[in-house]
């Protein structure tokens, strides 16, 4: 008997078959046209899931950690002074990162729950006269919390202040779930792995990176290998890589591109935002919200529940494990316990999410938490039945 049921953490997520079965591939030889053959369409399609008209998209074996290394190491030098607002985990963690690499980071602590603040970021690049700020990290989605920052307002308000900064993105949790529009936003690195968005297993950092991010490789002093972008280039010049690459993982993430490609892109993030409302409704039925603080914060790929007083997060998630054998993300840092997460992307339907509320719902009742047993379920149920997208009707 299987007894496989699909993940609700907010990654890796559910991978599809066919992804499962591009990545499963005898060995080539990584430096033979067969490679070039796969890594080219790879390249080509990150291009297009991440709108960028020109710069360079680089592919990693790595992870999103990975993917912020490269990031600020390819770009900075020592004494540097970087922008970056803290709300969560992950934002706190490449503000770490940044410190633990030399950089000055001027942080912008943030209440958790809240998304980068524009009008602060704007002060911060006003008052930097002699543009010692050199980039402005942003956390699209924090992984956290659940919350969703106005990629393109911080933009605005750098443009605003007339600061020169680079901008990086991360999109880790965002990129191939939620519209990301890398030309538009001006952004000039975006950050993405592989088992997230792109529904595949680990083992990938994904980046595109702007022609002024590549200018700044020049001067930046930051120690960087194995993550060097110019070795990469060059190497990508060739149609191999400076080191051995995850072969198959690079087959799978083209596939994985033609299935969001197939479905359209924009229906992706239709799909994704339809299973996030179905899953509020059933956090409202429960008489809980989400710890995002309001509506235009809500992630549509993740959702950290806020979890009634006297509860304890961490303890659905166990239960949820060890019962019933299903995935849930628990709540990190400040709000361990306090929350939990329900991890909305990737290869979901209707039916998955269903099980997905149907499984906390049980585990809310074994806890003997104030929940009516179905109100959740039925409550999504409703909101799923009424908002069926026009494409699988017409497929009737
Ligand atoms: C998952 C995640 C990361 C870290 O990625 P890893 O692949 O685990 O290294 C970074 N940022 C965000 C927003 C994430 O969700």
């Amino acid at each position: 008997m299987s007894s496989q049921n699909p993940a609700f953490i907010p990654g890796p997520t559910n991978i599809p078959d066919s992804v499962r079965k591009a990545c499963d591939m005898p060995t080539i030889d990584h430096r033979s046209p067969a490679f070039a053959k796969l890594f080219k369409p790879a390249v080509a399609g990150v291009r297009r899931v991440l709108k960028m008209d020109q710069g360079e998209v680089i592919i990693i074996p790595s992870t999103g950690t990975g993917g912020w290394e490269a990031a600020i190491s390819n770009t900075l030098s020592p004494g540097d002074t970087v922008l970056a607002a803290r709300f969560g985990m992950f934002s706190h963690r490449w503000i770490d990162m940044c410190q633990r690499h030399r950089l000055d980071v001027e942080v912008i602590e943030t209440p958790w729950g809240e998304g980068a603040p524009l009008a602060g970021i704007e002060k911060a690049l006003r008052a930097d006269k002699s543009h010692l700020i050199k980039a402005v990290l942003a956390t699209h989605n924090e992984t956290a919390t659940g919350v969703k920052s106005d990629i393109a307002g911080i933009r605005r308000a750098m443009d605003a202040a007339g600061h020169p900064a680079m901008l990086f993105v991360d999109g880790v949790s965002s990129i191939a779930s939620m519209p990301f529009d890398f030309t538009a936003w001006g952004v000039d690195v975006a950050i993405a792995g592989s088992q997230k968005g792109f529904m595949l297993p680990v083992g990938l950092a994904i980046l595109g990176v702007s022609p002024k991010a590549i200018a700044a490789m020049e001067t930046a002093r930051l120690p960087r290998t194995f993550f060097d972008f110019k070795d990469m280039l060059a190497a990508y010049g060739r149609g191999g890589y400076p080191y051995t690459p995850a072969v198959g993982l690079v087959a799978g993430l083209a596939h994985a591109i033609d299935l969001l490609e197939t479905e359209g892109l924009d229906n992706v993030y239709a799909r994704h935002h339809r299973m996030a409302e179905g899953v509020r409704r059933a956090i409202a039925a429960w008489g809980m919200t989400p710890y995002a603080k309001s509506p235009d914060l809500y992630s549509d790929t993740v959702t950290a529940v806020k979890v009634p007083e006297g509860c304890n997060g961490t303890d659905l998630v166990q239960l949820a494990a060890s019962k019933y054998g299903m995935a849930f993300g628990v709540g990190l840092g400040e709000v361990a316990g306090k929350v939990f997460r329900i991890g909305h992307l990737g290869m979901l339907t209707e039916a998955l999410v269903l099980s997905g509320l149907c499984v906390a719902e049980m585990c809310m009742a074994d806890l003997g938490w104030p929940v009516k047993l179905g109100s959740g379920v039925a409550a999504a149920q409703e909101y799923y039945r009424g908002t069926v997208p026009a494409m699988a009707l017409a497929a009737e």
